[in-house]
């Protein structure tokens, strides 16, 4: 369906952008082109519907080369939606869906019913939203816009430049979800391009690797996993992999004693000018506060040790606050994260169950130390 032949790119600075690629993208299939930034994917792109024209190669679309197509018919006839949506804000949706439809010159039944049928299929009612302006909708309404604005005149080929890469991470899943569905319905030959590894195994029929300017591996996303083609492929998904290990089952954490960090304490007997430098010196806003055979008793603030500084006969015992939970070492660490999250201070005091004897506290900070030795090992 689109061929690129030994395709090259020089930029008018020198720099080469594309070196030599061929590859095929076959009718009615989704291509993802991923890599890390600069690695020529919307250069890539942007050769297909010719915003960018390549220094050496062929570039064939339905085995008829491109570079004899005139451009503005080549680009009516090619979806393209990108990032930044370009909805344009002085029409409504209606007018903007239906864009090049009317540049076609299609009947105004024909491109009624497009419109329709399109806002239909991402979940947008027609009679509700067809007549307002791009500025009264979420950014994920926008962006459903921009995508369905792509699909308006019924193109065979769709572009798509990471138009999802400004939406939240909700948003984002839903439009992958529903992008997947459409494109059961429609079968368009869809080029996407992305730098997200999980979107393009969600999405794809098959991934093109890229990397300075280079393929490295293009196949299925089943193949891919299975038999990465070198060690840059295999650290590209490996992150990806262990991201899906956090997020689907969550961390192994170990017990609470191993991620137990050493607090700041005081003893009780400490007045407060002493309590407030240690604050200062210690960079805490506040002690945990012990006595002599470090039996946990409280912690001291640095706001209570202000308040009451003017006093010179008040001690830590004094100001303590005493109406913090406390955890002990046999709680599951991930209940214990659960709590510390909700915990006013943000840390936990964790002591031994009889003596109450303070073995050491758990912050957030424990938990993204755990989860980044886990990732950096
Ligand atoms: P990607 O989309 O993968 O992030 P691009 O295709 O946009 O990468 O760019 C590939 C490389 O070409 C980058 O290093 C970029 O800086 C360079 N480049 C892009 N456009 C131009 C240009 N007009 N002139 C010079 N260099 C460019
Ligand atoms: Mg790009």
């Amino acid at each position: 369906m689109i061929e690129f032949q030994e395709i090259s790119k020089v930029y008018e600075d020198g720099f080469k952008a594309l070196k030599d690629i061929s590859f095929t993208v076959k009718e009615g299939e989704l291509l993802v082109l991923i890599g890390p930034s600069g690695c020529g994917k919307t250069t890539t792109m942007k050769m297909i519907n010719r915003l960018i024209e390549p220094s050496k190669g062929t570039i064939m679309i339905e085995g008829k080369d491109i570079a004899n197509e005139n451009p503005v018919n080549l680009r009516r006839n090619i979806g393209y939606v990108i990032q930044q949506i370009g909805l344009l804000p002085h029409m409504t949706i209606r007018e903007n869906v239906s864009l090049v439809p009317r540049l076609k010159k299609w009947e105004k039944d024909r491109y009624l019913d497009k419109v329709n049928e399109l806002m239909e299929m991402v979940g947008l009612d027609p009679e509700t939203f067809g007549e307002r302006y791009p500025s009264e909708l979420s950014g994920g309404q926008q962006q459903r816009i921009g995508v369905i604005r792509g699909l308006a005149a019924d193109p065979k080929i769709i572009l798509m430049d990471e138009p999802f890469s400004a939406l939240d991470p909700i948003s984002r899943e839903q439009l992958q979800e529903e992008l997947v569905k459409l494109q059961k319905e429609i079968h368009k030959t869809i080029v996407f391009v992305t730098h997200d590894m999980d979107e393009a195994l969600k999405i794809a029929d098959r991934i093109c690797i890229m990397k300075d300017g280079e393929i490295v591996q293009l196949d299925t996303p089943e193949n891919i996993l299975r038999h990465p083609a070198n060690d840059f492929v295999h650290n590209f998904i490996g992150e990806e992999r262990i991201q899906d290990n956090i997020e689907s089952e969550g961390v192994n954490l170990p017990s609470l004693k191993k991620l137990m960090v050493k607090p700041i304490t005081a003893y009780s007997t400490r007045g407060l000018a002493e309590a407030l430098k240690t604050m200062r010196k210690r960079r805490v806003d506040n002690l945990i506060v012990v006595d002599k055979d470090d039996t946990y008793l409280g912690i001291a603030t640095v706001w209570d040790a202000q308040k009451n500084y003017q006093n010179e006969n008040l001690t830590l015992n004094d100001i303590k606050q005493t109406d913090l939970k406390v955890l002990t070492p046999d709680v599951p660490a991930e209940e214990a994260f659960q709590r510390v999250n909700t915990s006013q201070y943000g840390f936990i005091p964790v002591i031994e169950h009889d003596s109450r004897k303070l073995l050491g506290i758990v912050n957030r900070a424990s938990l993204v130390e755990h989860i980044v030795d886990q990732i950096i090992q």
